[in-house]
């Protein structure tokens, strides 16, 4: 089944990994900028990380036939630190016209902290400025309703936003209907521990239709599987959804969004 995955960090995964996610069908794939697993230490940090994003893992992952693209920011977890963010967003316009870019992101909140949200307001602005898609993240467990709020208050509050150019991603049962009535795309993040199972995301898909929403493995450096949008592909035909949903939901959504940037060419 030919499938897009518009969520990865693939500068985290080994190269079998794209043997497998080609093999099963995998047409393009989306790397947001996030959060490495540690803090980085400078804005030089960040310049080598985005070189890394837009010269050399399309690259790698040229090799395989397949294409790559990316999105750029300072994760919010690195936002708390007002002055490195203000640095880092001050390089990004310089790498926006690269072939693979696609927009900002994933921009966001993860403590819903008043930095964190500083910086989310100056990555919306920048991404006004240049009229750029959004991918968004958004806070964890406890923190995800409310964080999900000022999130989407925030972009509503922006009236250059046009909401059917932003995703909000990682929803739950208790986030998703908040997006959608937005005019905002939702995005399920399928993974083996956390966040939402495939089980969990097919739920959803059944109870809140599947226009605007797209599903991705956010496969990263911790415990998640790259093959989880088609493994969960599998499992929406085991539950009898015909081969005409489930392509939209795995592939014609996410082309659908990601084409609004005119440099998403699937494979
Ligand atoms: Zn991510």
């Amino acid at each position: 089944m030919k499938y897009i995955e518009p969520h990865a960090h693939m500068v985290s995964r080994v190269t079998d990994d794209y043997v497998k996610i080609t093999t099963a069908g995998c047409q393009a794939i989306c790397e947001p900028a996030f959060w490495a697993g540690f803090d980085r230490s400078s804005v030089q940090g960040f310049y080598d990380y985005f070189c890394q994003l837009t010269e050399h893992e399309p690259k790698r992952a040229g090799k395989f036939g397949l294409p790559h693209f990316c999105w750029l920011c300072i994760n919010p977890k690195e936002a708390e630190d007002v002055k490195l963010a203000e640095e880092v967003i001050a390089i990004i316009p310089k790498f926006l016209d690269g072939p693979n870019v696609l927009g900002i992101g994933e921009i966001g909140l993860n403590k819903n902290s008043r930095n964190e949200l500083k910086v989310l307001e100056l990555h919306v602005d920048l991404a006004a400025r240049h009229d750029q898609l959004i991918l968004v993240h958004t806070p964890h467990l406890e923190d995800k309703l409310k964080g999900t709020r000022l999130i989407v208050d925030a972009l509503k509050n922006d009236k250059r936003i046009r909401p059917e150019r932003v995703i909000i991603d990682h929803v739950e049962e208790h986030t998703i209907k908040l997006v959608l009535d937005s005019g905002m795309w939702a995005g399920m993040t399928l993974y083996p521990e956390s966040k939402c199972t495939p089980a969990r995301a097919i739920d959803m898909a059944e109870m809140y239709g599947n226009e605007r929403l797209w599903m991705n493995s956010a496969c990263d450096w911790g415990v998640s599987d790259p093959l989880a949008v088609p493994k969960t592909a599998l499992e929406m035909r085991r539950r009898g959804h015909s081969v005409e949903s489930i392509e939209k939901l795995v592939l014609q959504n996410p082309g659908r969004f990601l084409s609004q940037c005119p440099k998403f060419k699937p494979g």
